[in-house]
Order: structure tokens, then sequence, then C-alpha cells
């Protein structure tokens, strides 16, 4: 057996997202423009987005080097936190910390990586007993 396998859920671990945050400065945050919340059904604040194209925008900060979203508080491998947590776009829903499996995501390893986290520990939904 993995020794994966052999870790289970633990629903009172922290987020792993709270004390990295480094996806949030690392990749242009771009959706449908629709999802801004000046479009009937929109949920994204507006004004935290710019216009990429006629049917694009992208959060503000994450078109630009330094990239960092607009909407990420707090210090990058230490606390942050989305102020727009319940209205983020498409893809930051998108890009999981683990799959389906419970394996974790490759490339969230490798950002972690880049500001010194440690990868993140698979996990497998506990079992009915
Ligand atoms: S890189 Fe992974 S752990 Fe870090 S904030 Fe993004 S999703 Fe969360
Ligand atoms: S909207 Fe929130 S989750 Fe998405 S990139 Fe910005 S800070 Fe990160």
């Amino acid at each position: 057996m993995p020794a994966f396998l052999l870790r289970v859920l633990d629903m009172t671990e922290p987020n792993p997202c709270l004390e990295c945050g480094i996806c949030c400065t690392h990749f242009r945050i771009s959706f449908y423009w629709a999802e801004a919340d000046d479009a009937p059904g929109g949920f994204v604040p507006a004004h935290m987005t710019e216009k990429l194209n006629h049917h694009m925008r992208c959060m503000k900060g994450s078109n630009q080097m330094p990239r960092r979203c607009s909407a990420l508080e707090g210090v990058i491998g230490e606390a942050v936190s989305c102020s727009i947590y319940e209205n983020r776009p498409t893809p930051c829903r998108e890009f999981p910390v683990f799959f389906a499996d419970g394996t974790p995501n490759p490339k969230c390893d490798e950002l972690r990586a880049l500001i010194g986290l440690p990868a993140i520990e698979p996990w497998i939904l506990p079992t009915a007993a």
C-alpha cells in the first residue's frame, strides 16, 4: 500500500493555502468578462478587474510584473487570505490543492517549493465504519 493511503483527511488540519498564496502571484487570473459583477449574474467585484479584450477580464495586479492579484492580502509564504474568497473568479476555483483521488496537484507543490514550503501530503477520505 502506498504510504499516502495511510494518511486520512483530518478536517481540522489547517488549510495549506493560508500559509502559501504563491499561485495568486504566479498566474494571470483571466476569466470570461461576465463573471464580474457589472454584468447580470456576475459576482467578481468589477472594480478589482481589468479588461483584456472583448471577451476576457483579469484580476488587477495579475497582468503585470511583479505579479500579485490585488485581492490577495497578507505575506506570501507566511499568512495570506483572499479578500474576495466567496466571489473569486473561476480560475481560482479550478486550481486544486488535491485532485479527486486525494493526490496533490504537482503544480501546486512546484509553486510552493519556490517559496520554501513543503510539498502537500496526500489524503484519502475516511471510509464508513
Ligand atoms: S499554490 Fe497550492 S497551496 Fe499554495 S495557495 Fe495555491 S492552491 Fe494553495
Ligand atoms: S481572487 Fe483570490 S484566490 Fe484568486 S488569485 Fe486573487 S487572491 Fe488568489
